[in-house]
């Protein structure tokens, strides 16, 4: 028992920077507008963020919000044809502690979605923390391109976070979406990028700050 060789009050610090770790994250998730979850180490949803509560609601799925889902199986609501997908990333994550990361479509009858999708490893209790953010969303109508300047501030700078690569839009700080095909042109005609960290990045990534 590593418990019984540690004093206690050491041992009950670290508690509370795991607990401290994990409270910042779900702050962060409360903001942020990437539909996201915790699962525990069995792959119970632990928590839901509002973002998922509104995708769930838009989507006329209300009996996936929060209130539901929490304490229940994810691998319940995922498709047949994605369980095997969704189990190599998680043992993945689990087996470097790395973040694993796709691109995927997520579609209704009349609107186009593309998510990037995060999984990342939380210690030592072996948790995931699994974020959605936006890549485009438009009407199947409509085939133009989102517009970049929804990521170009008045002097010109585009702020991407170090770690996801996501850039934050200008209306709206709290939402930060994977955009890099859309600003590629944008770079190249001396758009300037600020490199940050979008708020789950700075949660999960710098713990003790
Ligand atoms: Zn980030």
């Amino acid at each position: 028992m590593i418990s019984r060789m540690v004093p206690s009050e050491s041992f009950s610090g670290a508690k509370s920077i795991v607990r401290g770790h994990l409270s910042r994250i779900v702050q962060a998730l409360q903001r942020s507008a990437a539909v996201s979850y915790i699962v525990d180490s069995q792959f119970r949803i632990k928590y839901c963020n509002p973002a998922w509560n509104r995708f769930a609601g838009s989507n006329g799925a209300p009996q996936l919000t929060s209130k539901a889902v929490v304490g229940s199986a994810l691998f319940d609501a995922i498709p047949d044809d994605l369980r095997a997908v969704y189990s190599d990333a998680f043992q993945h994550v689990l087996s470097t502690g790395r973040v694993w990361e796709k691109s995927y479509e997520c579609s209704s009858p009349t609107v186009f979605r593309l998510f990037r999708m995060r999984i990342h490893l939380l210690k030592p209790q072996n948790w995931f923390v699994v974020t959605n953010a936006l890549v485009v969303e438009r009407s199947h109508a409509r085939t133009a391109a989102a517009d970049p300047n929804t990521y170009v501030d008045v002097n010109g700078l585009v702020t991407t976070c170090a770690h996801c690569r996501c850039s934050r839009r200008v209306d709206n700080p709290d939402q930060w979406d994977f955009v890099p095909e859309y600003l590629q042109p944008r770079l190249e005609a001396a758009v300037k990028v600020s490199h940050g960290l979008c708020p789950v990045c700075r949660a999960y990534f710098y713990r003790f700050t």
